[in-house]
């Protein structure tokens, strides 16, 4: 899959390159379920986000940047070994990170950078590969959090996103300057339970969050494996989501109408500390003159339902969940305020940092550089489909159903097969299969299947002819 990154690499990379220029540092920030549709850079209407949008107007703002599983462990899995699930052994939220298995921050290290992670691993086993780690223990806490360090546990007061903040300037501080770095710097926030810093606690609450166009959709006119997914923005919830009980003898839609704006409210009061951290790390680079010659992404592991279709949390292979913000800035190589609709996923940013390092992307991995397409070159073989696959069959409490697919720019095909094939995660209850097809062109929301439309017949075969070969190609045969 990588095999043409190298001819294509862009002029102003490979000038760089060949001037013996340093290799570039990269602070790689991701957060947790910060869907883009809660980025200013990328249009929200629910909130700004300043720091976060200086990347996107100093870099490049990629548009069509996908999970190719959207739920956090097997995410945090494909981006340190550029491979999807089925090669890297993590499928669900309860599979362990092998760690004898070789990740970019192992091949970084070998190149010669000073490599380090804080805040939200998720990966069980202990980090490999990495100088320095300073993570959460599973999901971590909000408040006062247990941190964990090859010395062992120890528990910090103050608010988890401003302690990984220091943490990451710390790193970057005490940082070998004789080195390049490559810091991952991972906030816990946005992810559920939604809990704010204090200083945020009253912030928003006397507005009115913007509702999406199907907040109150009527699932009974989707499939079973919408119908049977316990997503719901309202019902869903429980009092450690709300931190208040669920007010008495609303209908559905009123009890959806009031706990949205919870829900949101708290969700962006989360972001809003990722975003002030994102800008102290951003303010550090500028005052120690090395903003040139880093890399700074902006990611988050998934996207995140923002009362879409009614729903939170992720899983499905929809757009506010698979998309991942992804926005970069590397003023020597990427022009300012650009955008891409290439289609990148979390198993291509190993591959890319590499090439950035100088690196081959080694032959297990499955993903290929996209640091042409950053540079505004996109190779003409670049692919124009992906392959997605949520393993977890009814399984972490959300009932929704295990699946595969594909989605091209125009159109996407998706196949619930119906069983959880033995997957720790899973739950071990067969369900009927179920195909749905989208025209993402004349219906952007997914509000309806077409899949069995006489009139999309021809896309039809096409988009199962496509998936059939992503999925040997990848080798994804079970
Ligand atoms: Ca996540």
């Amino acid at each position: 899959m990588q095999a043409a990154a190298g001819a294509a690499l862009a002029p102003v990379l490979a000038r760089a390159q060949r001037a013996g220029a340093p290799k570039p540092n990269i602070l790689y920030i991701m957060s947790d379920d910060h869907a883009s549709h809660a980025i200013s850079a990328y249009g929200s209407r629910v909130n700004l986000t300043p720091n976060i949008d200086r990347i996107a107007n100093e870099g490049m703002r990629m548009d069509n940047c996908f999970a190719t599983n959207s739920i956090c462990t097997p995410s945090r899995g494909a981006v340190l070994t550029g491979q999807y699930s089925h090669k890297n052994g993590v499928y669900t939220l309860n599979d362990t990170l092998d760690p004898k298995k070789t990740t970019v921050a192992h091949l970084l290290r070998d190149a010669g950078y000073q490599t380090g992670i804080v805040g939200k691993w998720h990966l069980q086993s202990d980090p490999q590969g990495f100088d320095y780690w300073n993570i959460l223990p599973g999901q971590g806490a909000y408040h006062d959090p247990v941190f964990l360090t090859r010395e062992g546990r120890k528990q910090h007061s103050g608010y988890c996103t401003d302690i990984i903040g220091d943490f990451s300037l710390d790193f970057l501080k005490n940082r070998d300057k004789a080195k390049p770095f490559f810091l991952m710097s991972h906030h816990k926030a946005p992810h559920r339970p939604w809990q704010p810093s204090p200083k945020y606690q009253t912030w928003l609450q006397n507005q009115d969050i913007p509702e999406p166009d199907n907040l109150y959709e009527d699932l009974s006119q989707r499939g079973g494996a919408s119908q049977r997914a316990t997503l719901r923005v309202g019902e869903d919830f429980n009092e450690t989501d709300l931190k208040v009980p669920k007010p008495e003898g609303l209908s559905q839609h009123d009890m959806r109408k009031w706990a949205y704006q919870v829900y949101m409210k708290d969700y962006l009061r989360c972001i809003r500390s990722v975003d002030d951290n994102v800008g102290r790390l951003l303010d550090y680079l500028d005052a120690e003159g090395i903003k040139d010659n880093t890399i700074v992404v902006y990611t988050s592991d998934q996207g995140f339902f923002l009362g879409d279709h009614g729903w939170f949390d992720k899983r499905f292979m929809y757009e506010e969940t698979m998309r991942m913000p992804f926005l970069v800035r590397y003023p020597k190589h990427i022009q300012p305020r650009s955008t891409s609709s290439g289609i990148v996923l979390n198993v291509d940013f190993a591959p890319t940092f590499l090439e950035y390092a100088g690196q081959k992307t080694p032959d297990w991995m499955q993903g290929r550089s996209f640091a042409p397409v950053l540079a505004g070159h996109t190779p003409a073989d670049w692919r124009q489909s992906m392959y997605y696959r949520y393993w977890m069959h009814l399984g972490g409490g959300h009932t929704v159903t295990a699946h595969y697919g594909v989605r091209t720019h125009t159109h996407k095909l998706i196949y619930y097969y119906g069983q959880g094939l033995g997957k720790k995660g899973s739950v071990d209850q067969p369900t009927p299969p179920e195909w749905e097809m989208f025209d993402l062109v004349k219906d952007p929301r997914e509000m309806r299947n077409v899949y069995a439309d006489p009139a999309y017949a021809a896309t039809r075969e096409s988009l199962r002819k496509e998936l059939y070969r992503l999925k040997d190609d990848y080798q994804d045969t079970e």
